[in-house]
């Protein structure tokens, strides 16, 4: 059976031209890039050009890119080192909607004294503004907002918040995980001190990050060790890794509105079907503001787990909005920040496309969908029959 992946923002496949970019770097070109002799150095030109490469997709200096071993590593990484640059301030500004790899590093930094405050959203998932701007002063360190969210694809005004920070005095870090290869980006134009990236969001393979730190922020590594990366990020590069996650970036960056355009239509349409055929849907998120890619819907009175055993009889990948806690299936911290109601928030499904992807799945889906949802609802003890 063929799989259908709607669940790129799980992880994506590895572009055939990157694996190809690798290949020669496990049995070949195995060298350590810190060592003397030409066989390992020769691989230290490779890393950067690997680096230009990522600079390129961000229009920034290549020196401020640092390559790590995935996002969560950049996200701890920046939130901890801002604190570490401003001993005296003891306060992290973040949103209610982060993903585990920046809230439970707060929720962590808390039980060590620190003063966090997690800003909510409203009902579509948009940051509530006004509290954001009230809740920056002279005791925070660090504010840290993601890009756009993993869940539902709402994307934050970027450019004002980080304006607002800047303005401030402040060190603004976003996690930019969903977005590189999915909206452009210019790092010229918008005063963003540090960045984070992992490789596997954007047909790079898993196990390679990226933390952009803007000149002029001062950066405290987060492991001690060698002196790799500008003595930025100890540890042997992973250079199979970074040289793929460049070229990945290079192939991002090259037809990244064309490429997306066609994503969105593909994701479009299978929202609409969706919503035509399937009664008592909603869309969580903030459907003008969103990732080309997509769609996070509830379907209200069943279990997104079920919806998901059952398209997976099909091959078709997606993920749900539940986690399992203790036995039962709680909603995201996501959904319940917007106040998505509870028979909602349990039957919630993500759907998320990439380049990949092609109009036959979204239309093998839409056939498969309207059953599977009639079905469960028939069992449901939430409908009245
Ligand atoms: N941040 C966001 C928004 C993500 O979606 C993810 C992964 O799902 C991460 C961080 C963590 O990235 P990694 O899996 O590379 O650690």
């Amino acid at each position: 059976m063929d799989v259908i992946y709607f669940d790129n923002n799980a992880t994506t496949k590895v572009a055939d031209e990157v694996a190809e970019a690798m290949q020669p770097f496990f049995c070949g070109l195995y060298g350590n890039p810190s060592s003397m002799h030409t066989f390992g150095g020769q691989v230290g030109h490779d890393i950067k050009k690997a680096r230009e490469q990522v600079a390129n997709l961000l229009s920034c200096d290549p020196s401020e890119i640092i390559f790590t071993s995935c996002g969560t590593e950049s996200d701890n990484t920046a939130i901890r080192s801002a604190l570490a640059a401003c001993p005296d301030r003891r306060k992290i500004v973040t949103s209610r909607v982060e993903h585990p790899a920046v809230l439970t590093t707060c929720r962590e930094l808390e039980i060590h004294g620190y003063n966090i405050v997690e800003i909510p959203v409203d009902g579509t998932g948009r940051l509530e503004m006004d509290q954001f701007e009230d809740a920056l002063d002279d005791d925070t360190a660090v504010v840290t907002i993601m890009y756009a969210n993993n869940e539902t694809g709402t994307v934050f005004p970027i450019e004002k918040i980080a304006q607002m920070v800047s303005d401030k005095g402040i060190i603004f870090h976003t996690d930019a995980v969903q977005v590189i290869g999915k909206i452009p980006l210019d790092l010229s134009k918008i005063p963003i001190d540090m960045l984070s990236i992992s490789g596997h969001k954007l047909h790079a393979p898993k196990g390679v990050g990226v933390l952009y730190v803007r000149k002029g922020t001062r950066l405290l590594p987060f492991m001690q060790g060698g002196h790799q990366e500008s003595g930025r990020r100890a540890g042997t590069e992973n250079v199979p890794g970074i040289v793929g996650l460049g070229k990945a970036c290079e192939l991002a960056g090259q037809n990244i509105e064309e490429e997306n355009n066609q994503v969105k239509q593909l994701r479009d349409k299978l929202e609409n079907a969706i919503l035509k055929t399937c009664p008592e849907c909603i869309v969580n998120g903030d459907i003008e503001n969103r990732l080309p890619n997509t769609s996070n819907i509830s379907f209200k009175y069943i279990e997104g787990e079920a919806i998901l055993l059952m398209l997976d009889k099909f091959g078709i990948c997606a993920s749900s909005g539940s986690a399992c806690t203790s036995g039962s299936l709680e909603p995201s911290h996501v959904l319940r920040a917007m106040g998505v109601p509870f028979t909602a928030a349990h039957g919630s499904i993500r759907f998320s496309l990439s380049r990949y992807n092609i109009e036959k799945e979204v239309d093998i889906t839409i056939e498969k969908l309207p059953e599977i949802v009639n079905r469960l609802r028939e069992l449901s003890p939430f409908v009245k029959k």
